[in-house]
């Protein structure tokens, strides 16, 4: 890296957010990192490229807000509590108005969640960036995509479908009104990962995931790996008002059901666990909606008011769309 880059980097990256056992942060050829005694450490990685995953004009502190915030939802969907993250960082130039900014987003994040940036690397090319985040989980207490079985209830812990609004709106196919347009920027930028949730869950649910690809796709994945179906009735999934009320209820649907980026948790709960979910519910401590429940089968089976219904397409498959299959 050119002595420039690392000024940057000591001036805006090497800040104070967080994070427990922390022995060395930047500035080494290693960070040197405590794991909490008796916990396993659980690791993620996402990457984010310019134009493909985020608009490369958007607002660099945006930018560095959702890139945080969607690795940590890796995180909540584990049952993990974040400690610390590294950033792969590439950029056209070294602009360190856009450096500074792209910093405050992302420190604005790591300090709501305490996560401490402990390292990277910064190189040229086209925009894009690595983030892994670490966190830590009490060993066997995880939340596993192959963890439900035939009979669970199954949980989305928010409104499905504002991610592929959002998306509609700045790919301008869609025009909204002022709140609308607020609303879905910040649900599209700032989504917010349910890391206290998946906390609350361990020890509670069975297999848990976390909706960034659309419902259909990523239960899909519990139902794979748990060898298992599901039934969801699509009139309890949540939409949320600004999505009820710009588009029809079907177009509302295909986006909670195959949009994505919506950052919600799916979970299962065992008939023995849901009296003690339901109670986490109503006293406000977790925010959940049941929309189904897992089978003997195979996919992902839609129903509506008792009738089975088919969707229109899958969730966004990143490489292979030809492979989609619903089950149904
Ligand atoms: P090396 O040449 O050993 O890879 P670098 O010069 O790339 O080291 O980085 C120097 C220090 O700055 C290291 O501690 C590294 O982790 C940190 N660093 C580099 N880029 C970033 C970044 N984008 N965010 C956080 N830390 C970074
Ligand atoms: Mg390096």
């Amino acid at each position: 890296m050119s002595l420039g880059e690392f000024e940057l980097i000591e001036t805006y990256f090497r800040q104070e957010s967080g994070g427990a056992g922390v022995a060395l942060g930047i500035g080494d050829d290693c960070a040197l990192l405590n794991v909490p005694a008796g916990q396993q450490l659980a690791v993620s990685m996402d990457t984010l490229v310019g134009d493909v995953h985020f608009p490369k004009n958007a607002d660099p502190e945006l930018i560095a807000e959702r890139a945080l915030r969607v690795n940590l939802s890796d995180l909540a969907a584990m049952g993990a509590e974040p400690l610390w993250f590294t950033l792969g960082l590439t950029l056209p130039k070294a602009d360190p108005q856009w450096v500074k900014a792209f910093s405050q987003g992302l420190f604005r994040v790591a300090r709501e969640y305490s996560v401490a940036l402990v390292g990277g690397d910064t190189t040229r090319g086209n925009l894009s960036m690595t983030l892994q985040v670490h966190g830590a989980v009490k060993p066997g207490a995880s939340l596993l995509r192959g963890n439900a079985s035939p009979g669970d209830q199954i949980y989305v812990t928010g409104a499905l479908g504002d991610g592929a609004a959002a998306l509609a709106v700045i790919k301008q196919e869609l025009g909204v009104g002022a709140s609308a347009f607020n609303y879905l920027m910040d649900r599209y930028y700032r989504p917010q990962p349910q890391v206290e949730t998946g906390r609350l869950l361990v020890g509670l649910a069975g297999a848990a995931i976390d909706i960034s690809d659309g419902l259909i796709a990523d239960l899909g994945h519990i139902c794979e790996q748990s060898v298992v179906g599901a039934s969801i009735h699509l009139e309890k999934i949540p939409l949320s008002e600004p999505v009820a009320q710009l588009v029809s209820f079907e177009q509302g649907l295909d986006w909670a059901l195959s949009g994505g980026d919506d950052y919600q948790l799916c979970f299962t709960v065992s008939p023995e666990q849901v009296e003690r979910l339901e109670s986490l519910i109503d006293s406000g401590k977790i925010e959940a909606y049941p929309i189904g429940e897992i089978t003997r089968g195979k996919g992902v089976a839609c129903w509506y008011k008792g009738d089975r219904v088919v969707p229109s397409n899958n969730g966004f498959q990143h490489f292979n769309p030809a492979e989609a299959d619903t089950g149904a």
